[in-house]
């Protein structure tokens, strides 16, 4: 880039970011913008337009003959002339007085000028709408939003006069420019076939056993900032450079399942959208990974309670053609694996966990189901339990609070009768002397 061009990029910069502030990126509303913008600026250049509301015109090329014909019409000089006209415009802005309103005019003509020539060259048919490369599936963006930014070469991608494209897997977006120059395979793969999460706090080995250069992408970096600046990933401990790492946060499961700590710590581009696309996926057995959370954090012992529950419950909703037809364990659909088992969790059960959100949603959930089971539903009240050991009192679920379930036979008891009774199961007795008078029976026979 000339020094010209780099002045003249900085020039749209800040128009492009003035028009954003204003909300006015998209296409159509641009137009509009550009003259309000003019006739507000400079009313004393056009003193008779005021009058003539949307009739007004301006000196940006608008009025000039090949912008009112029909895009269809275009021909190659057409754009031979557009390009002359940038050339002309970026002339005059590198002569006019630095700051004055002259050049502010002529920088807006230059950005509708290329957008002209962009929407002349037709994108649409030489940029395909889905690319595939390195496991990354993209495809084009269609919006005109100019707050993105380039994963690969991390400059701002001008959704009005860029085309720029984002992996449906992964999220990575980039400029269809930069798109051939892409190193990095998708982490959406990395997700599927290594869904572990990396479970030591930030596991440093030094800037020396990297040979001092970005874990990624190996440019040369160190932490004096020569020749450029070393950023540690919180998530893989390791330094990466700033193209690499943009100082992204994000909560680390380390930290959350070793210090029940959920302060977000600064991360790499690529674990940030690893560790975003994991995020609800249940891999974490906590019981497993640090069974002492449990003595500590209360909430957790909450929603084990009420996960074993919702367990207990599952088998009675999948033979109720009812409980079926309300679609009730479909409440749980977002987090499927609670329906599936009561010890994985995922990142975000356990931040929403410590936020107190999930005990709030389970616990409705919970009450929910259990209304259905116990009050609502007769074929589902028709399968609970009379304490075997006292034969009185109210019919018992294995979720009620105050029962014991056989491990054996699962039969429900209340929780004081089964102390009592040093927790002998009547049932299994019964089904252990049953089983022991055929047994003699069959010896008898033979
Ligand atoms: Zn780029
Ligand atoms: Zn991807
Ligand atoms: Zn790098
Ligand atoms: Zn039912
Ligand atoms: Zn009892
Ligand atoms: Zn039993």
């Amino acid at each position: 880039m000339s020094k010209n061009d780099s002045l003249i990029a900085v020039l749209i910069l800040r128009c492009l970011i003035t028009l954003s502030l204003l909300g006015t990126t998209r296409l159509n509303s641009f137009n509009m913008f550009c003259s309000e913008v003019y006739a507000e600026a400079r009313p004393e250049v056009f003193p008779g337009t005021r009058t003539h509301g949307s009739d007004r015109t301006m000196d940006l090329g608008l009025a000039e003959d090949h912008f009112s014909r029909p895009v269809g019409s275009f021909v190659a000089s057409d754009i031979e002339q557009l390009k002359l006209a940038i050339e002309e415009c970026k002339k005059l802005i590198l002569e006019l007085p630095e700051h004055s309103e002259r050049q502010k005019d002529n920088v807006v003509k230059l950005i509708h000028l290329r957008l002209k020539l962009q929407e002349l060259k037709d994108p649409e048919e030489d940029e395909p709408n889905l690319r595939v490369l390195l496991e990354h599936r993209f495809s084009k963006e269609k919006s005109k939003s100019v707050k993105q930014t380039c994963d690969k070469c991390s400059t701002i991608i001008w959704g009005l006069i860029q085309t720029w494209y984002t992996c449906t897997g992964c999220y990575y977006r980039c400029h269809s420019k930069c798109m051939n120059l892409i190193t990095k395979p998708c982490v959406r793969s990395k997700v599927s076939h290594q869904s572990e999460y990396e479970l030591s706090i930030c596991p440093e080995i030094g800037l020396d056993r990297q040979d001092y250069r970005c874990a990624e992408c190996r440019a040369q970096i160190s932490l004096r900032g020569v020749p450029s600046e070393a950023r540690q990933c919180d998530y893989t401990g390791q330094y990466y450079c700033s193209t690499c790492h943009w100082n992204d946060t994000a909560v680390i499961p380390a930290r959350v399942i070793h210090n029940w700590e959920f302060e977000s710590r600064k991360v790499c581009r690529s674990s940030m959208r690893y560790l975003a696309l994991m995020m609800s996926r249940p891999v974490l057995r906590l019981k497993e990974i640090n069974p002492l959370l449990f003595n500590f954090v209360e909430e957790l012992v909450e929603i084990r309670k009420l996960r074993q529950d919702i367990l207990l419950m599952k088998p009675y909703f999948i033979t109720c053609k009812e409980a079926m037809e309300a679609r009730l364990l479909l409440q749980l659909q977002d987090r499927q694996h609670f329906v599936e088992n009561d010890d994985m969790y995922s990142l975000q059960d356990l931040i929403d966990i410590s936020t107190g959100r999930l005990s709030c949603s389970l616990t409705e959930i919970h009450t929910t189901f259990a209304k259905h089971i116990k009050l609502d539903c007769e074929r589902c009240q028709a399968k609970g339990f009379v304490c075997e050991l006292c034969k009185e009192g109210d019919i018992l679920f294995p979720f009620d609070s105050h029962t014991s379930v056989c491990h054996d036979c699962s039969a429900v008891f209340h929780r004081d009768c089964y102390f009592d009774n040093s927790t002998t199961c009547p049932r299994c007795a019964r089904m252990t002397e049953r089983k022991q008078d055929e047994e003699e029976l069959d010896v008898k026979e033979s």
